[in-house]
């Protein structure tokens, strides 16, 4: 399909949303060399980062798509582009973590890299001016932010089997899945698709046998190395593909 890029309808933190000439019921997004922590508190332009991540996010929503789960995501025409089918975006974070981390092991004072037995998944409400609150699924049913907890379920069961294809992929690549954040989106016709995108923004990823974070974390904790983490992710994949 050719699409065009049409005018900017908004401008987020990692990406910029244009609509497509002629096409009502998609949107192009590109991925912006932003990158940005603690709700935007800190900032930073990474050359590149938006290609990559857009390279990553490419590349995870087709190995999904071939696993029979879809998104929104339809074509990446350009270098830093995606053109996706236009959805109306649940306002929640969904995160499921396999091992425990950042604020969550701080919070419950449990050393960062302890695995937990069964995936956990979480909800944030994703709101940036309240720095985006954790959400029990009883507020989320009571605020009418899902319509039932039949969707909260499906939302739950779809991200625990996100994580298992991902999982898989990443132990391929020698890298831990330590835990990551789903976005899903409403279409028209009522489906819900996994939208957003799955990036080392999202994620976090540690290399198998020295622990080493290949993931927004370098950029948080002033590690450094955050391109080079970046790309090593995605070249990863890349062997993965061509084993
Ligand atoms: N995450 C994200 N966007 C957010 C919050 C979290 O992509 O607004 C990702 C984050 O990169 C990590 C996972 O979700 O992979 C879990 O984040 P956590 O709740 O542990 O947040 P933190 O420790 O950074 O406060």
């Amino acid at each position: 399909m050719n699409y065009s890029k049409g005018e900017l309808l908004y401008e987020g933190k990692a990406k910029r949303v244009y609509s497509v000439v002629d096409q009502n019921d998609v949107v192009w997004l590109e991925f912006k060399d932003s990158l940005t922590a603690f709700n935007a508190e800190k900032k930073a332009e990474l050359d590149d980062k938006g290609p990559i991540n857009r390279n990553i996010a490419t590349y995870i929503f087709k190995y999904l798509a071939d696993k029979d789960i879809g998104s929104h995501w339809l074509e990446s025409p350009g270098e830093r582009d995606m053109v996706c089918r236009k959805v109306e975006i649940i306002p929640l974070e969904v995160v499921v973590r396999n091992t425990l981390a950042g604020s969550t092991a701080k919070k419950f004072a449990i050393e960062e890299g302890t695995a937990l037995e069964e995936p956990l998944v979480e909800f944030y409400y994703k709101k940036d001016e309240l720095g985006d609150p954790f959400i029990s699924d009883d507020q989320i049913i009571a605020l009418k932010i899902c319509d039932n907890k039949v969707v909260l379920d499906e939302l739950k069961k779809r991200a625990l089997r996100v994580n298992t294809e991902l999982k898989a992929l990443f132990a391929k690549a020698n890298i831990n899945l330590i835990d990551f954040k789903l976005e899903f989106g409403t279409l028209p016709n009522g489906d819900i698709v996994l939208s957003d995108e799955i990036s080392p923004d999202s994620c976090r990823l540690w290399d198998m046998d020295s622990n080493e974070k290949m993931d927004k974390d370098r950029f948080r904790r002033d590690l450094g190395g955050v391109k080079e983490a970046y790309m090593n992710v995605y070249n990863r994949l890349l062997d993965v593909k061509s084993q």
